[in-house]
């Protein structure tokens, strides 16, 4: 069987995408999701929604709830939703299955203790290392520490020995020198568990084929992947992509302005969120793109680096106003003013940053405008309302309005069109007048002419 991005052809993708739910969604987290959702869409995988709620002080239904919504409305929902709250039972038992095999062991220093022992560490120059001082402990030591009212907290042993590597889906090979990192600590002593563990007793159980997640993650790569081999599971391909900066170069878990619910309240379609995060930290521009599953066709991981991808909502901005350009009626009759037709949006989706921003053009096609008309050109509008009301009017009558009145007049450019904009739209700017003459009709036309 052959080997693809390190997953044996005919395996299924899956993702998963891992947020705690301590908060909204932000950029950072937006750009996480998308990568996962694509690369499993890509390989027709699956994509799972995993809460990380072992944090039970700081998680909230309704932050939990807030994910799920920006998924949903950004077109990301997943096909399976776990909880690690759910999953206690599973966590004690790799836990227990990791103790008897000594890849787990209870360790009783208090917070201060630790902390004096990394200060004096530091001040002799050495690496604030966990010394593994509780490895020495006996089952006796262990017993009178408990019955004198100390709660063990648990680490994972790391293996010392030798470098944890692996060829990284986006940086190429990586490795992780064990020897430089503390034994993590995976369950505290009130019982809750730290993420580093149930992550990984998740990926196993869920099957994840490949974990996307930010260059944050490295060196827990390095622990974790110990940890798939402690409990005898072959682990996931692994890719690490750099973070994103904001146009000010800040990381992206300071991007917090930039919450889904912001982009949403602000005219963002989903789609340009999800087109624009696609293409950052690759080298091809993000354009304006039909739906998610053509995005998912020419997605390739291969395309993106490790350099740290800036996310400007000015250039969001920009791509969300180039899709609203393209986008049919159909896509946004229920979000157009009463009464809007197929004829009037096409004519005003050319001016449009949002959708929302239609409801603005509206009045120009059912009025009533409200003009100033500069006196020099009152003669000239007579002529205008004059010409216009001899004028067959059909969809061509814009043309042939100006052509008669230019060889009238003698009028060109701005004198020529300018006039009739203000008196027929109440602007200097906007859509095509070709387009909109049509929308307001030969009354209402001749009756602005005239006002
Ligand atoms: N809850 C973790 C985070 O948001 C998940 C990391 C992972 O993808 O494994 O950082």
């Amino acid at each position: 069987m052959g080997e693809l991005a390190g997953v044996a052809i005919g395996m299924t993708v899956v993702t998963r995408f891992a947020p705690s739910p301590t908060g909204r969604l932000h950029a950072g987290n937006v750009y996480t999701a998308v990568l996962n959702w694509l690369f499993a869409r890509s390989r027709g995988g699956r994509f799972l929604l995993r809460l990380d709620d072992t944090d039970r002080a700081r998680s909230t239904e309704a932050f939990a709830q807030g994910i799920r919504d920006d998924l949903a409305w950004l077109g990301l929902a997943p096909d399976v939703e776990v909880r690690q709250s759910d999953r206690f039972d599973r966590y004690d038992a790799a836990l227990a299955r990791l103790e008897a095999a000594g890849r787990v062991y209870r360790c009783y220093e208090s917070a201060e203790e630790l902390e004096l022992k990394r200060k004096v560490q530091l001040s002799r120059g050495l690496p604030p290392v966990y010394d593994r001082a509780a490895l020495a402990l006996t089952e006796s030591d262990r017993v009178r520490l408990e019955a004198d009212g100390h709660r063990p907290h648990w680490r994972f042993r790391l293996d010392t020995g030798a470098a944890v590597a692996w060829d990284d889906l986006i940086r190429g090979p990586c490795h992780v020198d064990p020897a430089s990192l503390s034994d993590p600590v995976v369950r505290r002593a009130d019982g809750g568990y730290l993420y580093m563990l149930p992550s990984v007793v998740d990926d196993i159980e869920l099957g994840v084929t490949h974990v996307l997640r930010g260059e944050d993650h490295v060196t827990n790569s390095g622990v974790q992947l110990q940890m798939f081999e402690a409990l005898g599971a072959p682990p996931p391909a692994l890719g690490h992509f750099g973070l994103l900066t904001s146009a000010e170069g800040e990381l992206s878990k300071r991007l917090g302005a930039s919450g889904v619910d912001a982009l949403r309240d602000s005219g963002i379609e989903p789609l340009a969120v999800v087109a624009l995060m696609a293409h950052l930290g690759t080298s091809e521009p993000a354009s304006p793109t039909a739906s998610l599953t053509e995005l998912a066709a020419g997605f390739d991981l291969a395309k993106h680096g490790r350099a740290h991808p800036r996310f400007d909502p000015a250039e969001l901005a920009h791509l969300n106003a180039r899709l609203v350009h393209g986008l049919p009626f159909a896509a946004v009759a229920d979000r157009l003013p009463a009464g809007m037709t197929e004829a009037a949006w096409l004519a005003l989706r050319p001016n449009l940053s949002t959708v929302a921003e239609a409801a603005n053009w509206w009045p120009v096609i059912i009025g009533p405008v409200s003009a100033e008309t500069d006196p020099a050109d009152r003669d000239y509008l007579a002529a205008a309302r004059a010409a216009l009301a001899d004028l067959p009017f059909g969809p061509d009558v814009w043309s042939g309005l100006v052509e008669r009145l230019k060889a009238e007049t003698g009028r060109k450019g701005k004198p020529l069109f300018l006039p009739l904009r203000r008196a027929l739209t109440g602007r200097d700017h906007g859509p095509e007048m070709a387009a909109l003459l049509p929308l307001i009709g030969r009354d209402a036309a001749l009756e602005r002419l005239s006002a």
